[in-house]
Order: structure tokens, then C-alpha cells, then sequence
């Protein structure tokens, strides 16, 4: 904050003049040119009546010689005090004017006091206030990272934010309350007090979080989970008060909290119950029951891992109003884009809706993403607009990495990889209904794809079939099958179909009932299927070991049921994938209608 910066630097000016003041202070003093006695000889110079004046302090005796003929300035000099009860008597003796200087030493006593305490004192006021105000404040390193921001006035409005029409309809009510808490209490409304916003990653949580408070034209407190982690004990609950005192003395506003599951895990939970999260979120729940709506703070937080929260957040008085904020249809995705593309100038020919229809499962953030990739790449090729060339060139590095050119496989390599890439194409072309393969490359991309199939669904789904989740793994066991074939073993570049193949093989037998052996049963509590994604679940369910077999059993008996299908299947078109890999070596990267017009005639 501005006000504290302020006054740890006016102290550190005070600091600064002391210092100047005892350096300029010394130099005088050394510039003069003093003699250092020993204490007998100034006794001596004393006796024989040769001292002018002296000024006598607690350390040391100094003065001046009286002017010896001839010589146009007296001598100066300085002794160590000894311990001597005649001096007084001597000095009076021999008529030397005498002073005593105490108040100078007095004050460079007092500086040599004051420095130090004054440096200290603001090296300490510097920790304290970089580190924190209240309890446990300055014992803690890094807690400088979660960082409380407050946006007076977010320029977010609804109209930015598209493709969630439901969850800005159920915000509309927040918005209410906010403009005019006084009626909303009068009318009796119920007021909300804690907001779960619950969606993938990139839907906009945030972004309908700030248009919220943009939209009511309150303050925007926003804090993130996650950045409470690595903290001391202590101190993320200190920062959960302070989020609240402040957010208080600014009501009305909205406090927003992402990746809420960073804090809000299930107590308990995990290997370690881990101290500090345990006590970040005791103190969260004691704040949120401690404050009164009705004086205009409206807690929201945002997560994309709901079935992990602690039930005691999701209860009544707590985020008890639960909004779903999930990935956008194709008008959602439309409307999107064309927020997003209002920035740049379009070309005639840049169809979005071509574009919307190419992105089923595209988050917002992703949409937002291509059109930023359309735009860089316009600008790279001198172009005054964004074209279709361009959007559809960014959907495709959204969809797989940056392209690698520079990335050289060997001639080796890049032969299993062409066939492996074909091999998954053929598979699925051999599927009557399955997703259309748009491309097939063996251009490296990403960190990960040596080479990759695109195959894009046509139309949005919600709902998939047995069928289709044996194809889909099928479609996955495909590069490496054909590598077998060909190569005669398989290598590592298979890893990652494998491991998704048996991720949907598990989904099926764990989550969707659709294994004979162990019958139409949810094994997975733990997981919600609500955002119908197909996801690891490592969690262990509430099952026995035998059970536990039985998953794995079955699991296993998918995969080999698919592979010796697949197996059977590009033997039977070996000559196809020959010639496919052949063309594809050779061109690098062909269309799925490509390898179908090869496929036929084979
Ligand atoms: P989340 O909080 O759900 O992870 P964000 O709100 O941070 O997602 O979204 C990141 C960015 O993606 C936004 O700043 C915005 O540019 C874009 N975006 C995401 N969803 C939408 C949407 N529904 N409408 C417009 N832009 C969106
Ligand atoms: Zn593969």
C-alpha cells in the first residue's frame, strides 16, 4: 500500500541525515590537525606552563598549546584521561581556561546510541510491513505471495463474458442485491452469501466473478487458493481475516476466491493432513459465518474440482448457491469468438461460425486463445486482416502445441512414427460413425507428439455409448499395433495412447456401469461425472481388494479385447498402411480423405 511505502521512507531520510551529520561531524574534527599525546608528556607540557586551554571530557583531555614564537597557530592536541585528582588543581595553577565538553560527547554517546536503534527500528518496520501486518507477521518469509488484490472499479461487464447464458442469469440476482442492498432486505429477499462457481478450467469463472462486480459497480477483492499453499502455519489463516477486514470496510464489493479446492480440500485428506491448509480453511469458515450479508459483501470462489471440497464449505449459510459454469456449445463458442475477435479487424472470409463448429469441448479461454494466435500470425505474414488461413491455423496450435520444425527426428523415427500416426487413422476410418479424421502429420509439435491424428467430433456430445468408448480405444491402441506390425515391437512413443486407453477402460468399468462382470454399479463415489469429461481417477473408491482385482481384471480384459480387434483390423489393411506411411513421409502431413482415397484402393 502507498501509505506505508511513505513512511518507511521518511525514516529511512532521518537515517540517512543522522548518518551525514556524524560523517560531516568527524571530518571536521580530523581536518584540524591533532596531535596525540601520551598523558605524561601533556602533564609535562602543562607543568612547563606551555598549555593554553584544554577541554577536558570523560575519555579525553584536548587542546590547545599556547602559539610558540614565530609560529602563526597553536598546536592542537589530544590525550587519553587518566585517572588523575590533581588536574583540576594544576590547570587552576597555571591560570589554562578549562571546559568540560561533555555535551559533545554527550550527543556522539547519544548518535552512536541512536543509529543503531534507528536502523534497527526500520529494518524492523520494513519486515513488518513487507511481510504482513497482525499476528505472526514478521516471523514469515513468502508470505508476501498471497497477495490480496482489490480493483476499485473493473471495467468487466456481462457483455463480455458469452456463451454462459445460465450462470449470468443466476448472477443477475447478485447484482441486484449489490446496487441496493437496502430494498433486497426490505422486499425480504433471501440473500446470498457464498457463491460457488464450479467448471473446467478457461470457462470464464473469473472473468463472471469481475463482471459481477463490474456490472454492480462494487470493489473486486480476489485472492487465489492456490498461492496459500506453500505457506507458515498461521499465516494463510492471518490473511483470510485480512481479506475479510478489508473487504468489509470496503462493502459493498465481492470477495472472489479461486481455485477455492487449494484451500478448501477435505480436511483430513491426503496423506499428511497438511497444518496449515487445515487451519487456512477453519478460519475461512469462521469468517463467512461471522459476517452478516446484509452489510453488502458477497463472498464468490471458483473451482474445477468440486467433489474434493470439504463438505463443511458447501453447507447452509457457507457457498451453498452452486453455479455451473461449463465449457460452451457451438453458439456459445460463436458468441465467444466474437467477443474476442471485436479486438482485431476480420477479413470477409473469416467464418467463425466455421470456426465454432471445429472447437466442440474448447473452453473460452482457448477461443480467446485462437483468435490471439490468428492475430499474431496475420501480423507475421503482413496481413492487414484475419483470415480463415489464419483461424484455422490457430485452432490447430491450440489444438496440438506450437509446431517444432526445428525438432529433427531421424529417418528411423520418422518412419515409425508415420505409421503409427496411420495406424491410429485407419482404425478409426474403419469405424462407420466415428469422429472424421481432419489431418494426419508428422511434424513434430508440443513436448510431447512426435507426430498426431486430428480427429475433431462434428457435433457437440453429451452422452457417449459402449460402442463408442470401445472405439475411442481402439482408435488409441492403433499407432502401436501398427508399429508391431510393421516393426515387429512396439516402442516408447506409445506410452501416452496407453495410458488414455486405459483411463476410458477404467471409466467404463468404475464409473459408467458397463461391464458384465461387475455389473451396472458405481464403483467411484468420489467422482461426480458432471462436466462429462473422461478424467484419471487414482482416488481409491470405498471398495474391497478383491473388487479391486476384479476393476483391474476387467479393465485388462477391455483393452485386450480392443487390441486383438484392432489387431485383426490393420492386418487386414497392412498394404494401406504401408502406402498411407509411405505418402505421409514423403508430404508430411495428408488429410483424413487423403489416407480414405488410399485406404479404397488397397
Ligand atoms: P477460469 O477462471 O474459469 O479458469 P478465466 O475467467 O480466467 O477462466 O478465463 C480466462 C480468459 O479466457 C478470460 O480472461 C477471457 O479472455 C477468456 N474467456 C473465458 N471464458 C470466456 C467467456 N465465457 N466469454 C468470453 N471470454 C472468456
Ligand atoms: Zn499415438
Amino acid at each position: 500500500m502507498p501509505v506505508d511505502k511513505k513512511v518507511s521512507f521518511s525514516i529511512w531520510y532521518v537515517v540517512l541525515a543522522i548518518i551525514a551529520i556524524v560523517l560531516v561531524h568527524d571530518f571536521i574534527v580530523a581536518t584540524q590537525k591533532l596531535e596525540e599525546f601520551p598523558y605524561s608528556e601533556f602533564r609535562t607540557l602543562l607543568a612547563a606552563g606551555k598549555v593554553a586551554e584544554v577541554s577536558v571530557t570523560q575519555q579525553r583531555v584536548t587542546g590547545k598549546l599556547k602559539a610558540e614564537e614565530g609560529a602563526k597557530e597553536q598546536k592542537l592536541f589530544t590525550t587519553i584521561r587518566v585517572e588523575d585528582p590533581d588536574l583540576v588543581k594544576e590547570l587552576n595553577a597555571r591560570n589554562v581556561t578549562f571546559s568540560g565538553v561533555i555535551e559533545s560527547t554527550f550527543l556522539r554517546d547519544l548518535l552512536s546510541w541512536i543509529i543503531p536503534a534507528v536502523i534497527f527500528a526500520g529494518i524492523w518496520f520494513f519486515i513488518i510491513r513487507r511481510f504482513g501486518q497482525g499476528q505472526g507477521g514478521f516471523m514469515t518469509v513468502g508470505q508476501s505471495k498471497a497477495k490480496i488484490y482489490a480493483e476499485k472499479v473493473t471495467k468487466v461487464t456481462f457483455a463480455d463474458v458469452a456463451g454462459v447464458d445460465e450462470a449470468k442469469e443466476e448472477l443477475r440476482e447478485v447484482i441486484e442485491f449489490l446496487k441496493t442492498p437496502e430494498k433486497f432486505t426490505r422486499l425480504g429477499g433471501k440473500i446470498p452469501k457464498g457463491i460457488l462457481l464450479i467448471g473446467p478450467p478457461g470457462t470464464g469463472k473469473t472473468l463472471l466473478a469481475r463482471a459481477v462486480a463490474g456490472e454492480a459497480g462494487v470493489t473486486f477483492f480476489s485472492i487465489s487458493g492456490s498461492e496459500f499453499v506453500e505457506m507458515f502455519v498461521g499465516v494463510g489463516a492471518a490473511r483470510v481475516r485480512d481479506l475479510f477486514e478489508q473487504a468489509k470496510g470496503k462493502a459493498p464489493c465481492i470477495i472472489f476466491i479461486d481455485e477455492l479446492d487449494a484451500i478448501g480440500k477435505a480436511r483430513g485428506a491426503g496423506p499428511m493432513a497438511h497444518e496449515e491448509r487445515e487451519q487456512t480453511l477453519n478460519q475461512l469458515l469462521v469468517e463467512m459465518d461471522g459476517f452478516d450479508p446484509r452489510i453488502g459483501v458477497i463472498l464468490m470462489a471458483a473451482t474445477n474440482r468440486p467433489e474434493i471440497l470439504d463438505p463443511a464449505l458447501l453447507r447452509a449459510g457457507r457457498f451453498d448457491r452452486q453455479v455451473l459454469v461449463d465449457r460452451p456449445d457451438k453458439i456459445g463458442r460463436l458468441a465467444i469468438l466474437r467477443v474476442h475477435a471485436k479486438k482485431v479487424t476480420l477479413g470477409l472470409d473469416a467464418d467463425l461460425e466455421m470456426i465454432a463448429g471445429m472447437t466442440p469441448g474448447f473452453s473460452g479461454a482457448d477461443l480467446a486463445n485462437i483468435i490471439n494466435e490468428a492475430t499474431l500470425l496475420a501480423v507475421r505474414r503482413d496481413k492487414e486482416q484475419v483470415g480463415l488461413p489464419e483461424l484455422q491455423e490457430a485452432v490447430e496450435r491450440v489444438v496440438a502445441g506450437l509446431e517444432k520444425k526445428n525438432r529433427v527426428l531421424n529417418k528411423m523415427e520418422k518412419e515409425r512414427v508415420a505409421h503409427h500416426e496411420v495406424g491410429h487413422a485407419l482404425v478409426a476410418l474403419s469405424f462407420p460413425g466415428a469422429d472424421p479424421i481432419q489431418k494426419i502429420s508428422i511434424i513434430p509439435r508440443g513436448i510431447a507428439a512426435l507426430g498426431y491424428t486430428l480427429q475433431l467430433p462434428t457435433e457437440d456430445r453429451f452422452l457417449m455409448t459402449k460402442t463408442e468408448l470401445e472405439n475411442k480405444i481402439a482408435v488409441l491402441l492403433g499407432g502401436r499395433n501398427a508399429e508391431e506390425l510393421i516393426f515387429g515391437e512396439a516402442s516408447t512413443g506409445a506410452q501416452n495412447d496407453l495410458v488414455k486407453a486405459t483411463d476410458i477402460a477404467k471409466s467404463m468399468v468404475k464409473s459408467y456401469g458397463m461391464s458384465d462382470k461387475l455389473g451396472t454399479v458405481t464403483l467411484d463415489r468420489e467422482r461426480q461425472p458432471l462436466l462429462m469429461q473422461i478424467q484419471a481417477t487414482q482416488e481409491k473408491g470405498d471398495y474391497s481388494e478383491e473388487t479391486a482385482r476384479e476393476i483391474d481384471c476387467e479393465v485388462r480384459r477391455i483393452i485386450d479385447e480392443q487390441y486383438d480387434r484392432v489387431r485383426w483390423l490393420l492386418a487386414e489393411q497392412k498394404r494401406a498402411l504401408i502406402e498411407g506411411a509411405k505418402v505421409l513421409l514423403d508430404r508430411e502431413v495428408i488429410s483424413g480423405s487423403d489416407l480414405k482415397a488410399i485406404m479404397d484402393n488397397h
